[in-house]
């Protein structure tokens, strides 16, 4: 499991972005920003997924496709809230159908704000998602291996 650090692989979901933030989303992913550098590759398979990055705010249409994707990825995972809309609603929070920022529904790791969010913001919380999901991976790897010794005295 220590290949997640090096090579983590994301999957990106719009909420109900502007398209602002998505656009520079994929901005990241371009060659020019070129987070591919980390190692990190685009999947549309949340079950191939280590970071979640989403983008727009909560309504009612999109909650169960949040919390459904959400958990489709395996632990450990990370999610990196893009732009203030995934943050707190943003511009969009006194929206009749909105809920607010994705943590009202998922667990947030990161947050990056701004509107939109920059590539180079983008990537920062990425990288910072890194250090939390290798985190996750070994209080995960502690918790196993506690249990394993555990049901060793119990023999
Ligand atoms: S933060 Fe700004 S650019 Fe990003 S989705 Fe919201 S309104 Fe659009």
């Amino acid at each position: 499991m220590t290949y997640l650090k090096k090579s983590p692989w994301i999957i990106h979901y719009d909420a109900s972005s502007c398209n602002g933030c998505d656009i520079e989303v994929l901005a990241a992913l371009t060659p020019l920003y070129d987070v591919e550098r980390f190692g990190i590759v685009n999947t549309g398979n949340p079950k191939h997924a280590d970071i979640f990055l989403v983008t727009g705010s909560v309504n009612e249409q999109n909650r169960q496709v949040l919390i459904n994707t959400y958990e489709q990825i395996p632990d450990p995972k990370v999610v990196v809230a893009i732009g203030i809309c995934a943050t707190s609603g943003g511009i969009f929070r006194e929206c009749y159908n909105v809920m607010g920022g994705i943590d009202k529904v998922i667990p947030v790791d990161v947050y990056v704000t701004g509107c939109a969010a920059r590539p180079e913001s983008i990537i920062d919380g990425v990288v910072q998602g890194l250090g939390i999901l290798e985190s996750k991976r070994l209080a995960m790897a502690e918790k196993r291996a506690g249990s394993r010794a555990k049901a060793g005295d119990a023999v």
